[in-house]
């Protein structure tokens, strides 16, 4: 196969150092409160070279207007029904058609990476691979030779849309016994338990992340064009993998993928391990409060979201509030004001919720408890 890409790839690359370009609907994160970013993920993407509708140039363009910081080219290897159209013997043609539109854009802070669909009927269902080096490698008649060639290339592999309902009628998520045996065989890191193509969320896959150490990802699995297909610019989202990296580099994103450390992020829901989400949730939101009144003990105090997330709260805690009941929305990038009953004024404040957005396991949402000091009380001068 040609390699004459390479290049353009190293330059790519370096480039992910640089900050996010600043698009209108462009998710931007704050840092997790240890420091680490969190960079948006979409590691499922189709264009004409499988079953695609769009050229591979128009990915790239949607991910830049997404914010993203790394999309990965995952044509269907097996399914290519526009091949009379566009004869594409080379399977790494896609990421490269991808990268040229990268480089002549000249996008900062969007990584493009190459990758496959091994698309086999069960057992063996739809397996991606990304960080992959030549995908003409994972064209074999045997689907296991694939899995081992990604894995050769040090690629990274995940079991993709569990839950298809024509692989699955039930809509419950399971793994096959192959699937299974890839795990133990160590060919398997992760599985999807958001896919915007099937616009499914799986509680059943979250869970089988949970009990087989496999890192939690929310992929678009794009055909159509993102804008239409989830109304992205006004309301909408595609399905993204928020990564907890180290840095920006392309290594602490790889690292961070193999250590599980990811969210998916769909429909406002954040999915994933509990220590995870607590994270990107502790990110998010953040108390304001302030001084009290000095005649009352109802603390005023302002729960401010910095994240391009819709949150519902509820209140688990021992205090209610004065102005609002027990469940509160934040819209994203938003704040809301509750009016807290304390039992006497205080240095510091806690209020306990149930996020109602997540999911850290089969139908379980996170617990999360946000504090802030309160700052003194102006004495008031009596008259
Ligand atoms: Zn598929
Ligand atoms: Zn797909």
């Amino acid at each position: 196969m040609s390699m004459k890409h390479v290049p353009a790839i190293v330059a790519v690359l370096a480039s992910l150092a640089a900050p996010v370009a600043a698009h209108e609907r462009a998710v931007v994160f704050p840092d997790t409160p240890d420091g680490e970013v969190i960079l948006a993920a979409d590691l499922h993407t189709h264009s004409v070279f499988s079953d695609g509708a769009v050229w591979p140039s128009i990915r790239v363009e949607e991910a830049h207007r997404d914010g993203l910081s790394v999309m990965a080219v995952t044509e269907h290897l097996e399914y290519q029904p526009h091949k009379a159209d566009i004869p594409n013997p080379d399977r790494n043609r896609s990421y490269g058609v991808a990268i040229e539109s990268l480089v002549k854009a000249q996008y900062r802070g969007l990584l493009v990476i190459n990758g496959a669909e091994v698309t086999r009927d069960q057992p063996y269902g739809h397996i991606n691979a990304v960080f992959v080096e030549d995908a003409n490698a994972l064209l074999t008649s045997d689907p296991r030779d694939a899995i081992e060639a990604a894995h050769a290339q040090g690629a990274f592999v995940f079991v993709n849309h569990p839950d298809w309902l024509p692989q699955q009628p039930d809509g419950v998520a399971r793994l096959s016994g192959y699937q299974k045996q890839l795990i133990a065989d160590g060919l398997l890191q992760g599985i999807e338990v958001a896919n915007g193509t099937m616009d499914g969320l799986s509680e059943h896959a979250l869970q089988i992340a949970l009990d087989h150490n496999l890192t939690v990802l929310g992929n678009s699995d794009i055909h159509g064009l993102v804008d239409w297909t989830h109304d992205a610019g006004h309301d909408g989202r595609r399905p993204m993998t928020l990564v907890l990296a180290a840095d920006r580099s392309e290594e602490a994103f790889k690292k961070a993928l193999f250590d599980g450390r990811t969210v998916a992020w769909y429909h406002d829901q954040l999915m994933g391990r509990e220590e995870n989400v607590q994270a990107v949730v502790r990110s998010c939101l953040s108390l304001l409060p302030e001084a009290f009144d000095g005649k009352t003990s109802v603390l005023a105090v302002t729960i401010k979201n910095a994240c391009p997330v819709n949150f519902t709260l509820q209140n688990i805690g021992e205090q209610t509030f004065q102005n609002v009941n027990d469940t509160i929305s934040i819209d994203r990038n938003g704040e809301t004001k509750v009016q807290v009953r304390m039992s006497k004024a205080t240095d510091s404040v806690a209020l306990a919720f149930d996020v109602l957005n997540t999911q850290i396991g089969y139908r379980k949402t996170l617990p999360t408890t946000l504090t802030a000091d309160v700052p003194p009380t102006l004495s008031v001068p009596s008259r």
